[in-house]
């Protein structure tokens, strides 16, 4: 699927991975809209990256909230046909910790609600906007979705229950999603990143980004963000990729802690 002048919706798009996938949908040529609950950020990367880009308010975990911002997206830029999930948070928390006291409801809860079923969210209005349009070529595509998991969707660590059951919940949700749109002719693929040098990593100690580095088998650093938007492109542009999810890690396999 080519992207040329096609509207695209980013989530998470004000940074990190998003904002790197963003860029480069720019710079292919697509009308971009970047989804994000942190709208002052979401406006400085807009200007940056020019363009057509927008930036829209949104918490990916209302359903009002995320049909309010996909209708604000198309009424400027047209219906969207390529949808990035990044919208996520981090978290962490021992499921008893050690004075014994369990995790807080809330805590699990609210992980859950933003990476999981806000990606679900934005996935299904995605969706119904790319399935009211024409096909785009031969083989009837309408539309791509690109999520995001981790590899913690895998081998969450220790502390990581909340985190990891949403990003193996978006795991799972690929190939069904997958099978499901495959009546409207949109793909779904995710993408399960290793430890990328995002804004959330950075603020970290540089000994602690050497440390964690040196866990990847190869190359031994942290993953750029440019790496993860090479592959969300791939995936956006590839039309016989579909219901998959890719690791993009340097080989790493989590330990326990
Ligand atoms: P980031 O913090 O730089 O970007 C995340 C963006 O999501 C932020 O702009 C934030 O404002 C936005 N956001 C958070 N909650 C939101 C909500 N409720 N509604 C709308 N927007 C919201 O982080 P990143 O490293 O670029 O992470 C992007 C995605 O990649 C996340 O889903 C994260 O879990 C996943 N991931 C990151 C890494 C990594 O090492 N950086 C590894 C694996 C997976």
């Amino acid at each position: 699927m080519d992207v040329k002048g096609l509207a695209a919706v980013v989530t998470g798009g004000a940074s990190g991975l998003g904002r790197a996938t963003a860029t480069k949908l720019v710079e292919a040529g697509a009308k971009v809209a970047l989804l994000d609950r942190n709208i002052e950020l979401a406006r400085e990367t807009a200007k940056a990256l020019g363009g057509d880009t927008i930036a829209v308010e949104v918490d990916v975990s209302s359903a009002a909230s995320a049909e309010a911002a996909f209708e604000q997206a198309k009424a400027k830029n047209g219906p969207t046909r390529v949808c990035i999930n990044c919208a996520g948070i981090g978290g962490s928390g021992r499921i008893v910790d050690r004075q014994g006291k369990p995790m807080e409801l809330d805590h699990y809860r609210r992980i859950i609600e933003v990476n999981l079923i806000g990606t679900f969210n934005t996935l299904r209005l995605a969706a119904a906007q790319m399935a009211a349009q024409e096909p785009l070529n031969e083989d009837g595509i309408r539309g791509a979705i690109v999520n995001t998991a981790s590899v913690a969707g895998y081998e969450g660590q220790i502390g990581q229950s909340a985190y990891a059951s949403s990003k193996g919940g978006i795991i799972g949700l690929t190939i069904c999603a997958a099978r499901d749109l495959s009546a409207h002719g949109i793909r779904v693929n995710t993408i399960a990143p290793g430890i990328m040098l995002t804004p959330l990593l950075a603020s970290l100690p540089e000994e602690t980004l050497d440390m964690l580095g040196k866990q990847v088998p190869f190359p031994k650093r942290t993953g750029h963000d440019t790496e993860y938007a090479s592959m969300a492109m791939e995936l956006v542009r590839n039309d016989y990729m579909n219901g998959e999810t890719i690791r993009v890690d340097g080989a790493i396999r989590m330990g326990p802690r």
